[in-house]
């Protein structure tokens, strides 16, 4: 049943239809239009041939009639004219007749046409004849006297039959049913080609969006034409690889934030049963204790990250005036202990002059905040940490420079993504969660910044982000 609603089956319907429609009243036109002409020829070419035979006769109906001549003429006229011939004396009867045996000799015709043409007038119809079975053409023509007076003196009968011009009408209808069936043909297949041609892509991209509703994601149709459909499909195409790519990530993320949580969770697990199982030095005690402590802090950080980058993702930022030379130096300011403590050296080249930028100053601060502790956390006590700001085109440059452990060549690229650390051990054990960078990237990205990185292993990395400066 679907198919009859199917727009292949209703477009060729359609076409066909029309087709029909179009090829019936052209068929119609055509027949009608060539009917009347070879009809009204016919009439034409039995009115001439009527005349020419009352001139010629015109002599002959005077006086003594001669009946076997009259018929010899008939008879000659017949063959020109293609029809029979009748002549009628002024009486209305018979005087010469193309048909010798069985023909109408000496009997009166009394009907309407003869009437008229005694009185004058030319007269036509069309009519049926027994004799042959047939419709046939009759034209009556009035004989009249060349005097002054012109006297009918008789009249000029023709009757031919429609026989060919019905024949020659019946081959041309022949010919249009042909055509109209030639046509629906090619009409009826085009159309059948051209509904696949567009509902080939709607039937799969119905396919394609049935297995993503089941939750096959990564489909991928092919595009096959540049018209409507073929950008629809294109588009389509573009939209399954992104919700692909946002599914993937997601369950991604949840297994990378689920293996985070289970690794404190498991330490915490073990060092619960260890201080509840066995018996312990008041010292040793203190020690789980403080183990466990750890563990927490870790947990309520990577929390704490978490709910960091969902905010960030969740809200608009509302910017405001920040003049972030204050900013860093303030911050550099509040850093100083840390460093001293840690034994790194903290130096700032920050000008004087107002660099002002639009942007949220708390995320900023975290910008800041991670990117220097992350610098403390991977450099070794005796080394160096130089924080620097400087503007280059309408952008404000920050670089967080140290002389720490360096980043691998190759980890170099995946050093902004969630959860990755270079070396998973070190970050944990200083109370990293491997998310510091992404919410650094998350936060400059919102400000329609840049960030990137420098680094070689062994000898330091250089971070650095770029916010555009505001218009003055
Ligand atoms: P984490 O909390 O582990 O520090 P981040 O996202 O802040 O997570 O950093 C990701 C990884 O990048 C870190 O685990 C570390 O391996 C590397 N990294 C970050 N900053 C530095 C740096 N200044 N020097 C060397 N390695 C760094």
């Amino acid at each position: 049943m679907t198919r009859f609603y199917s727009i292949r089956f209703r477009l060729t319907a359609t076409f066909l239809a029309i087709i029909l429609a179009v090829m019936g009243i052209i068929s119609l036109f055509l027949y009608n239009t060539l009917e009347r002409y070879y009809v009204d020829n016919l009439e034409d070419t039995l009115e001439r041939s009527g005349f020419l035979a009352s001139d010629f006769v015109v002599g002959h109906l005077r006086g003594q009639v001669d009946s076997v001549r009259l018929s010899s003429l008939a008879e000659d006229m017949s063959r020109q004219a293609q029809a029979r011939v009748l002549f009628l004396d002024q009486d209305g009867v018979v005087v010469g007749d193309s048909i010798r045996v069985g023909g109408l000799l000496n009997q009166a015709l009394d009907n309407e046409d003869v009437r008229a043409a005694l009185d004058g007038e030319v007269s036509s119809r069309i009519g049926y004849s027994e004799r042959i079975n047939h419709q046939v053409m009759q034209v009556v023509v009035p004989v009249v006297e060349n005097d002054e007076e012109g006297a009918v003196t008789g009249a000029v009968f023709l009757s031919a039959s429609l026989e060919g011009v019905y024949s020659t009408l019946y081959d041309i209808r022949r010919f249009l049913y042909l055509a109209t069936v030639i046509a629906m043909a090619i009409v009826g297949g085009g159309s059948v080609a051209l509904a696949r041609r567009f509902t080939g892509p709607l039937e799969s991209l119905t396919a394609a969006s049935r297995k993503m509703a089941e939750g096959k994601l990564d489909q991928h149709i092919e595009v096959s034409s540049a018209d409507e459909i073929g950008r629809l499909a294109e588009q389509f195409n573009i939209m399954a690889k992104r919700l692909n790519y946002y599914t993937t990530n997601l369950k991604k993320f949840a297994a990378d934030v689920a293996h985070e949580v289970r690794t404190p969770l498991t330490t915490m697990s073990l060092l619960t049963k260890s201080l509840k199982e066995h018996e312990m030095e008041p010292d040793q005690q203190k020690e789980f204790i403080e183990d466990l402590d750890a563990e927490l802090d870790r947990l309520t950080a990577l929390v704490n990250d978490l709910l960091e980058l969902s905010k960030l993702e969740k809200n608009e930022i509302v910017p405001e005036k920040v003049t972030l030379n204050r900013l860093l130096g303030n911050m550099v300011g509040e850093y100083r202990y840390r460093f001293s403590h840690a034994g790194v050296q903290l130096n700032a080249s920050i000008p004087d002059r107002d660099y002002i930028i639009y942007g949220a100053p708390l995320q900023l601060r975290q910008v800041i905040s991670n990117l220097l502790d992350n610098a403390l956390n991977y450099t070794e006590s005796g080394g160096r940490v130089t924080v620097s700001l400087y503007s280059e085109g309408n952008e404000v440059v920050t670089k967080i420079e140290d002389t720490g452990c360096g980043i691998p060549e190759e980890d170099l690229s995946y050093i902004f993504e969630r959860f990755f650390r270079v070396d998973r051990d070190r970050s944990r054990e200083r109370g990293g969660t491997g998310l510091g960078l992404a919410i650094v990237s998350e936060i400059i990205g919102r400000h329609g910044g840049r960030v990137w990185v420098e680094s070689e292993e062994g000898v330091g990395s250089s971070f650095y982000f770029a916010l555009p400066l505001a218009e003055e």
